[in-house]
């Protein structure tokens, strides 16, 4: 069917969109110089993402019909250009601002320390903006959480950022409400040093969905619907495990790595 949509806006296909491949779509396909007329239906299929790929700016390897990691990509970055009209913004650590306005500091360093103090001490209550549910207990309501004192005021602003920008209706279809917990004291998982929920300075959401160690291939938190999520985090210089290094996409934290 994108291919049959991308067909069509060249004049190569003028056929229902019906995502049958059958012999208008074919004449398509043989239309285009790079499809081997040699290959599988599935292949040319695979090479027309592929050229339509390359068409459109996007970085892909050869067109091959294989379906390879980068051809899945390119589909979904296509799907987003037909039904949204543009590309869904580039995804790469680098592209995220390093702003950091609160100074939050690097975890695990002296800096860290002197910041932050000891493990589970210097905790306050917030009441959150919107009502939350625990993310293991759907019907659940959670109005507040234990944090850091340090990160109290900067959470608020995030969380009632949250609320302006995604509204109450968007935010329960969304599962930001879904929340992790916050102030745990325990090491990290595998691992003798204390994860960052034992200074209360770190927040996951919706686990289920965000697996600790799913990557943007499954974790729900990496769809474009939740740029301005993780935007108004990062402005604030909280850091995403998931956005940073692609994994635990659930955890959000006020310090660096
Ligand atoms: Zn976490």
């Amino acid at each position: 069917m994108l291919v049959q949509q991308f067909l069509k806006k060249d004049g190569l296909y003028n056929d229902a969109l019906d995502g049958l491949v059958g012999k208008n779509t074919l004449k398509g396909l043989a239309a285009i110089n790079a499809i081997d007329s040699g290959w599988s239906v599935n292949r040319k299929i695979n090479g027309a993402i592929q050229f339509y790929a390359k068409k459109n700016g996007l970085e892909i390897g050869p067109i091959d019909g294989w379906w390879r990691p980068d051809t899945e990509d390119a589909f979904n970055q296509l799907s987003h250009l037909l039904d949204i009209g543009t590309m869904p913004n580039p995804w790469r650590p680098e592209d995220i601002e390093d702003v950091n306005p609160n100074n939050w500091p690097r975890q695990y360093t002296p800096e860290f320390d002197a910041f932050y103090g000891a493990p589970g001490e210097n905790l306050v209550t917030i009441n959150f903006p919107y009502p939350m549910k625990l993310s293991w207990e759907p019907y659940s309501k959670v109005t507040r959480t234990s944090c850091h004192t340090k990160v109290k005021e900067s959470l608020e602003r995030v969380l009632v950022k949250v609320k302006d920008t995604y509204g109450l209706d968007t935010i329960r279809e969304l599962r930001l409400d879904r929340f992790g917990g916050c102030y745990n004291k325990r090491r990290v998982r595998g691992g003798t040093k204390w994860s960052m929920h034992s200074w209360a300075i770190a927040l996951d959401f919706d686990h289920t969905r965000n697996k600790l160690d799913w990557g943007r291939d499954r974790a729900v938190f990496a769809k474009p619907e939740y740029i301005p999520w993780w935007e108004i985090w990062e402005e604030e210089g909280w850091l995403s495990l998931g956005r940073q290094r692609n994994f635990d996409w659930m955890h959000v934290q006020a310090a660096k790595l």
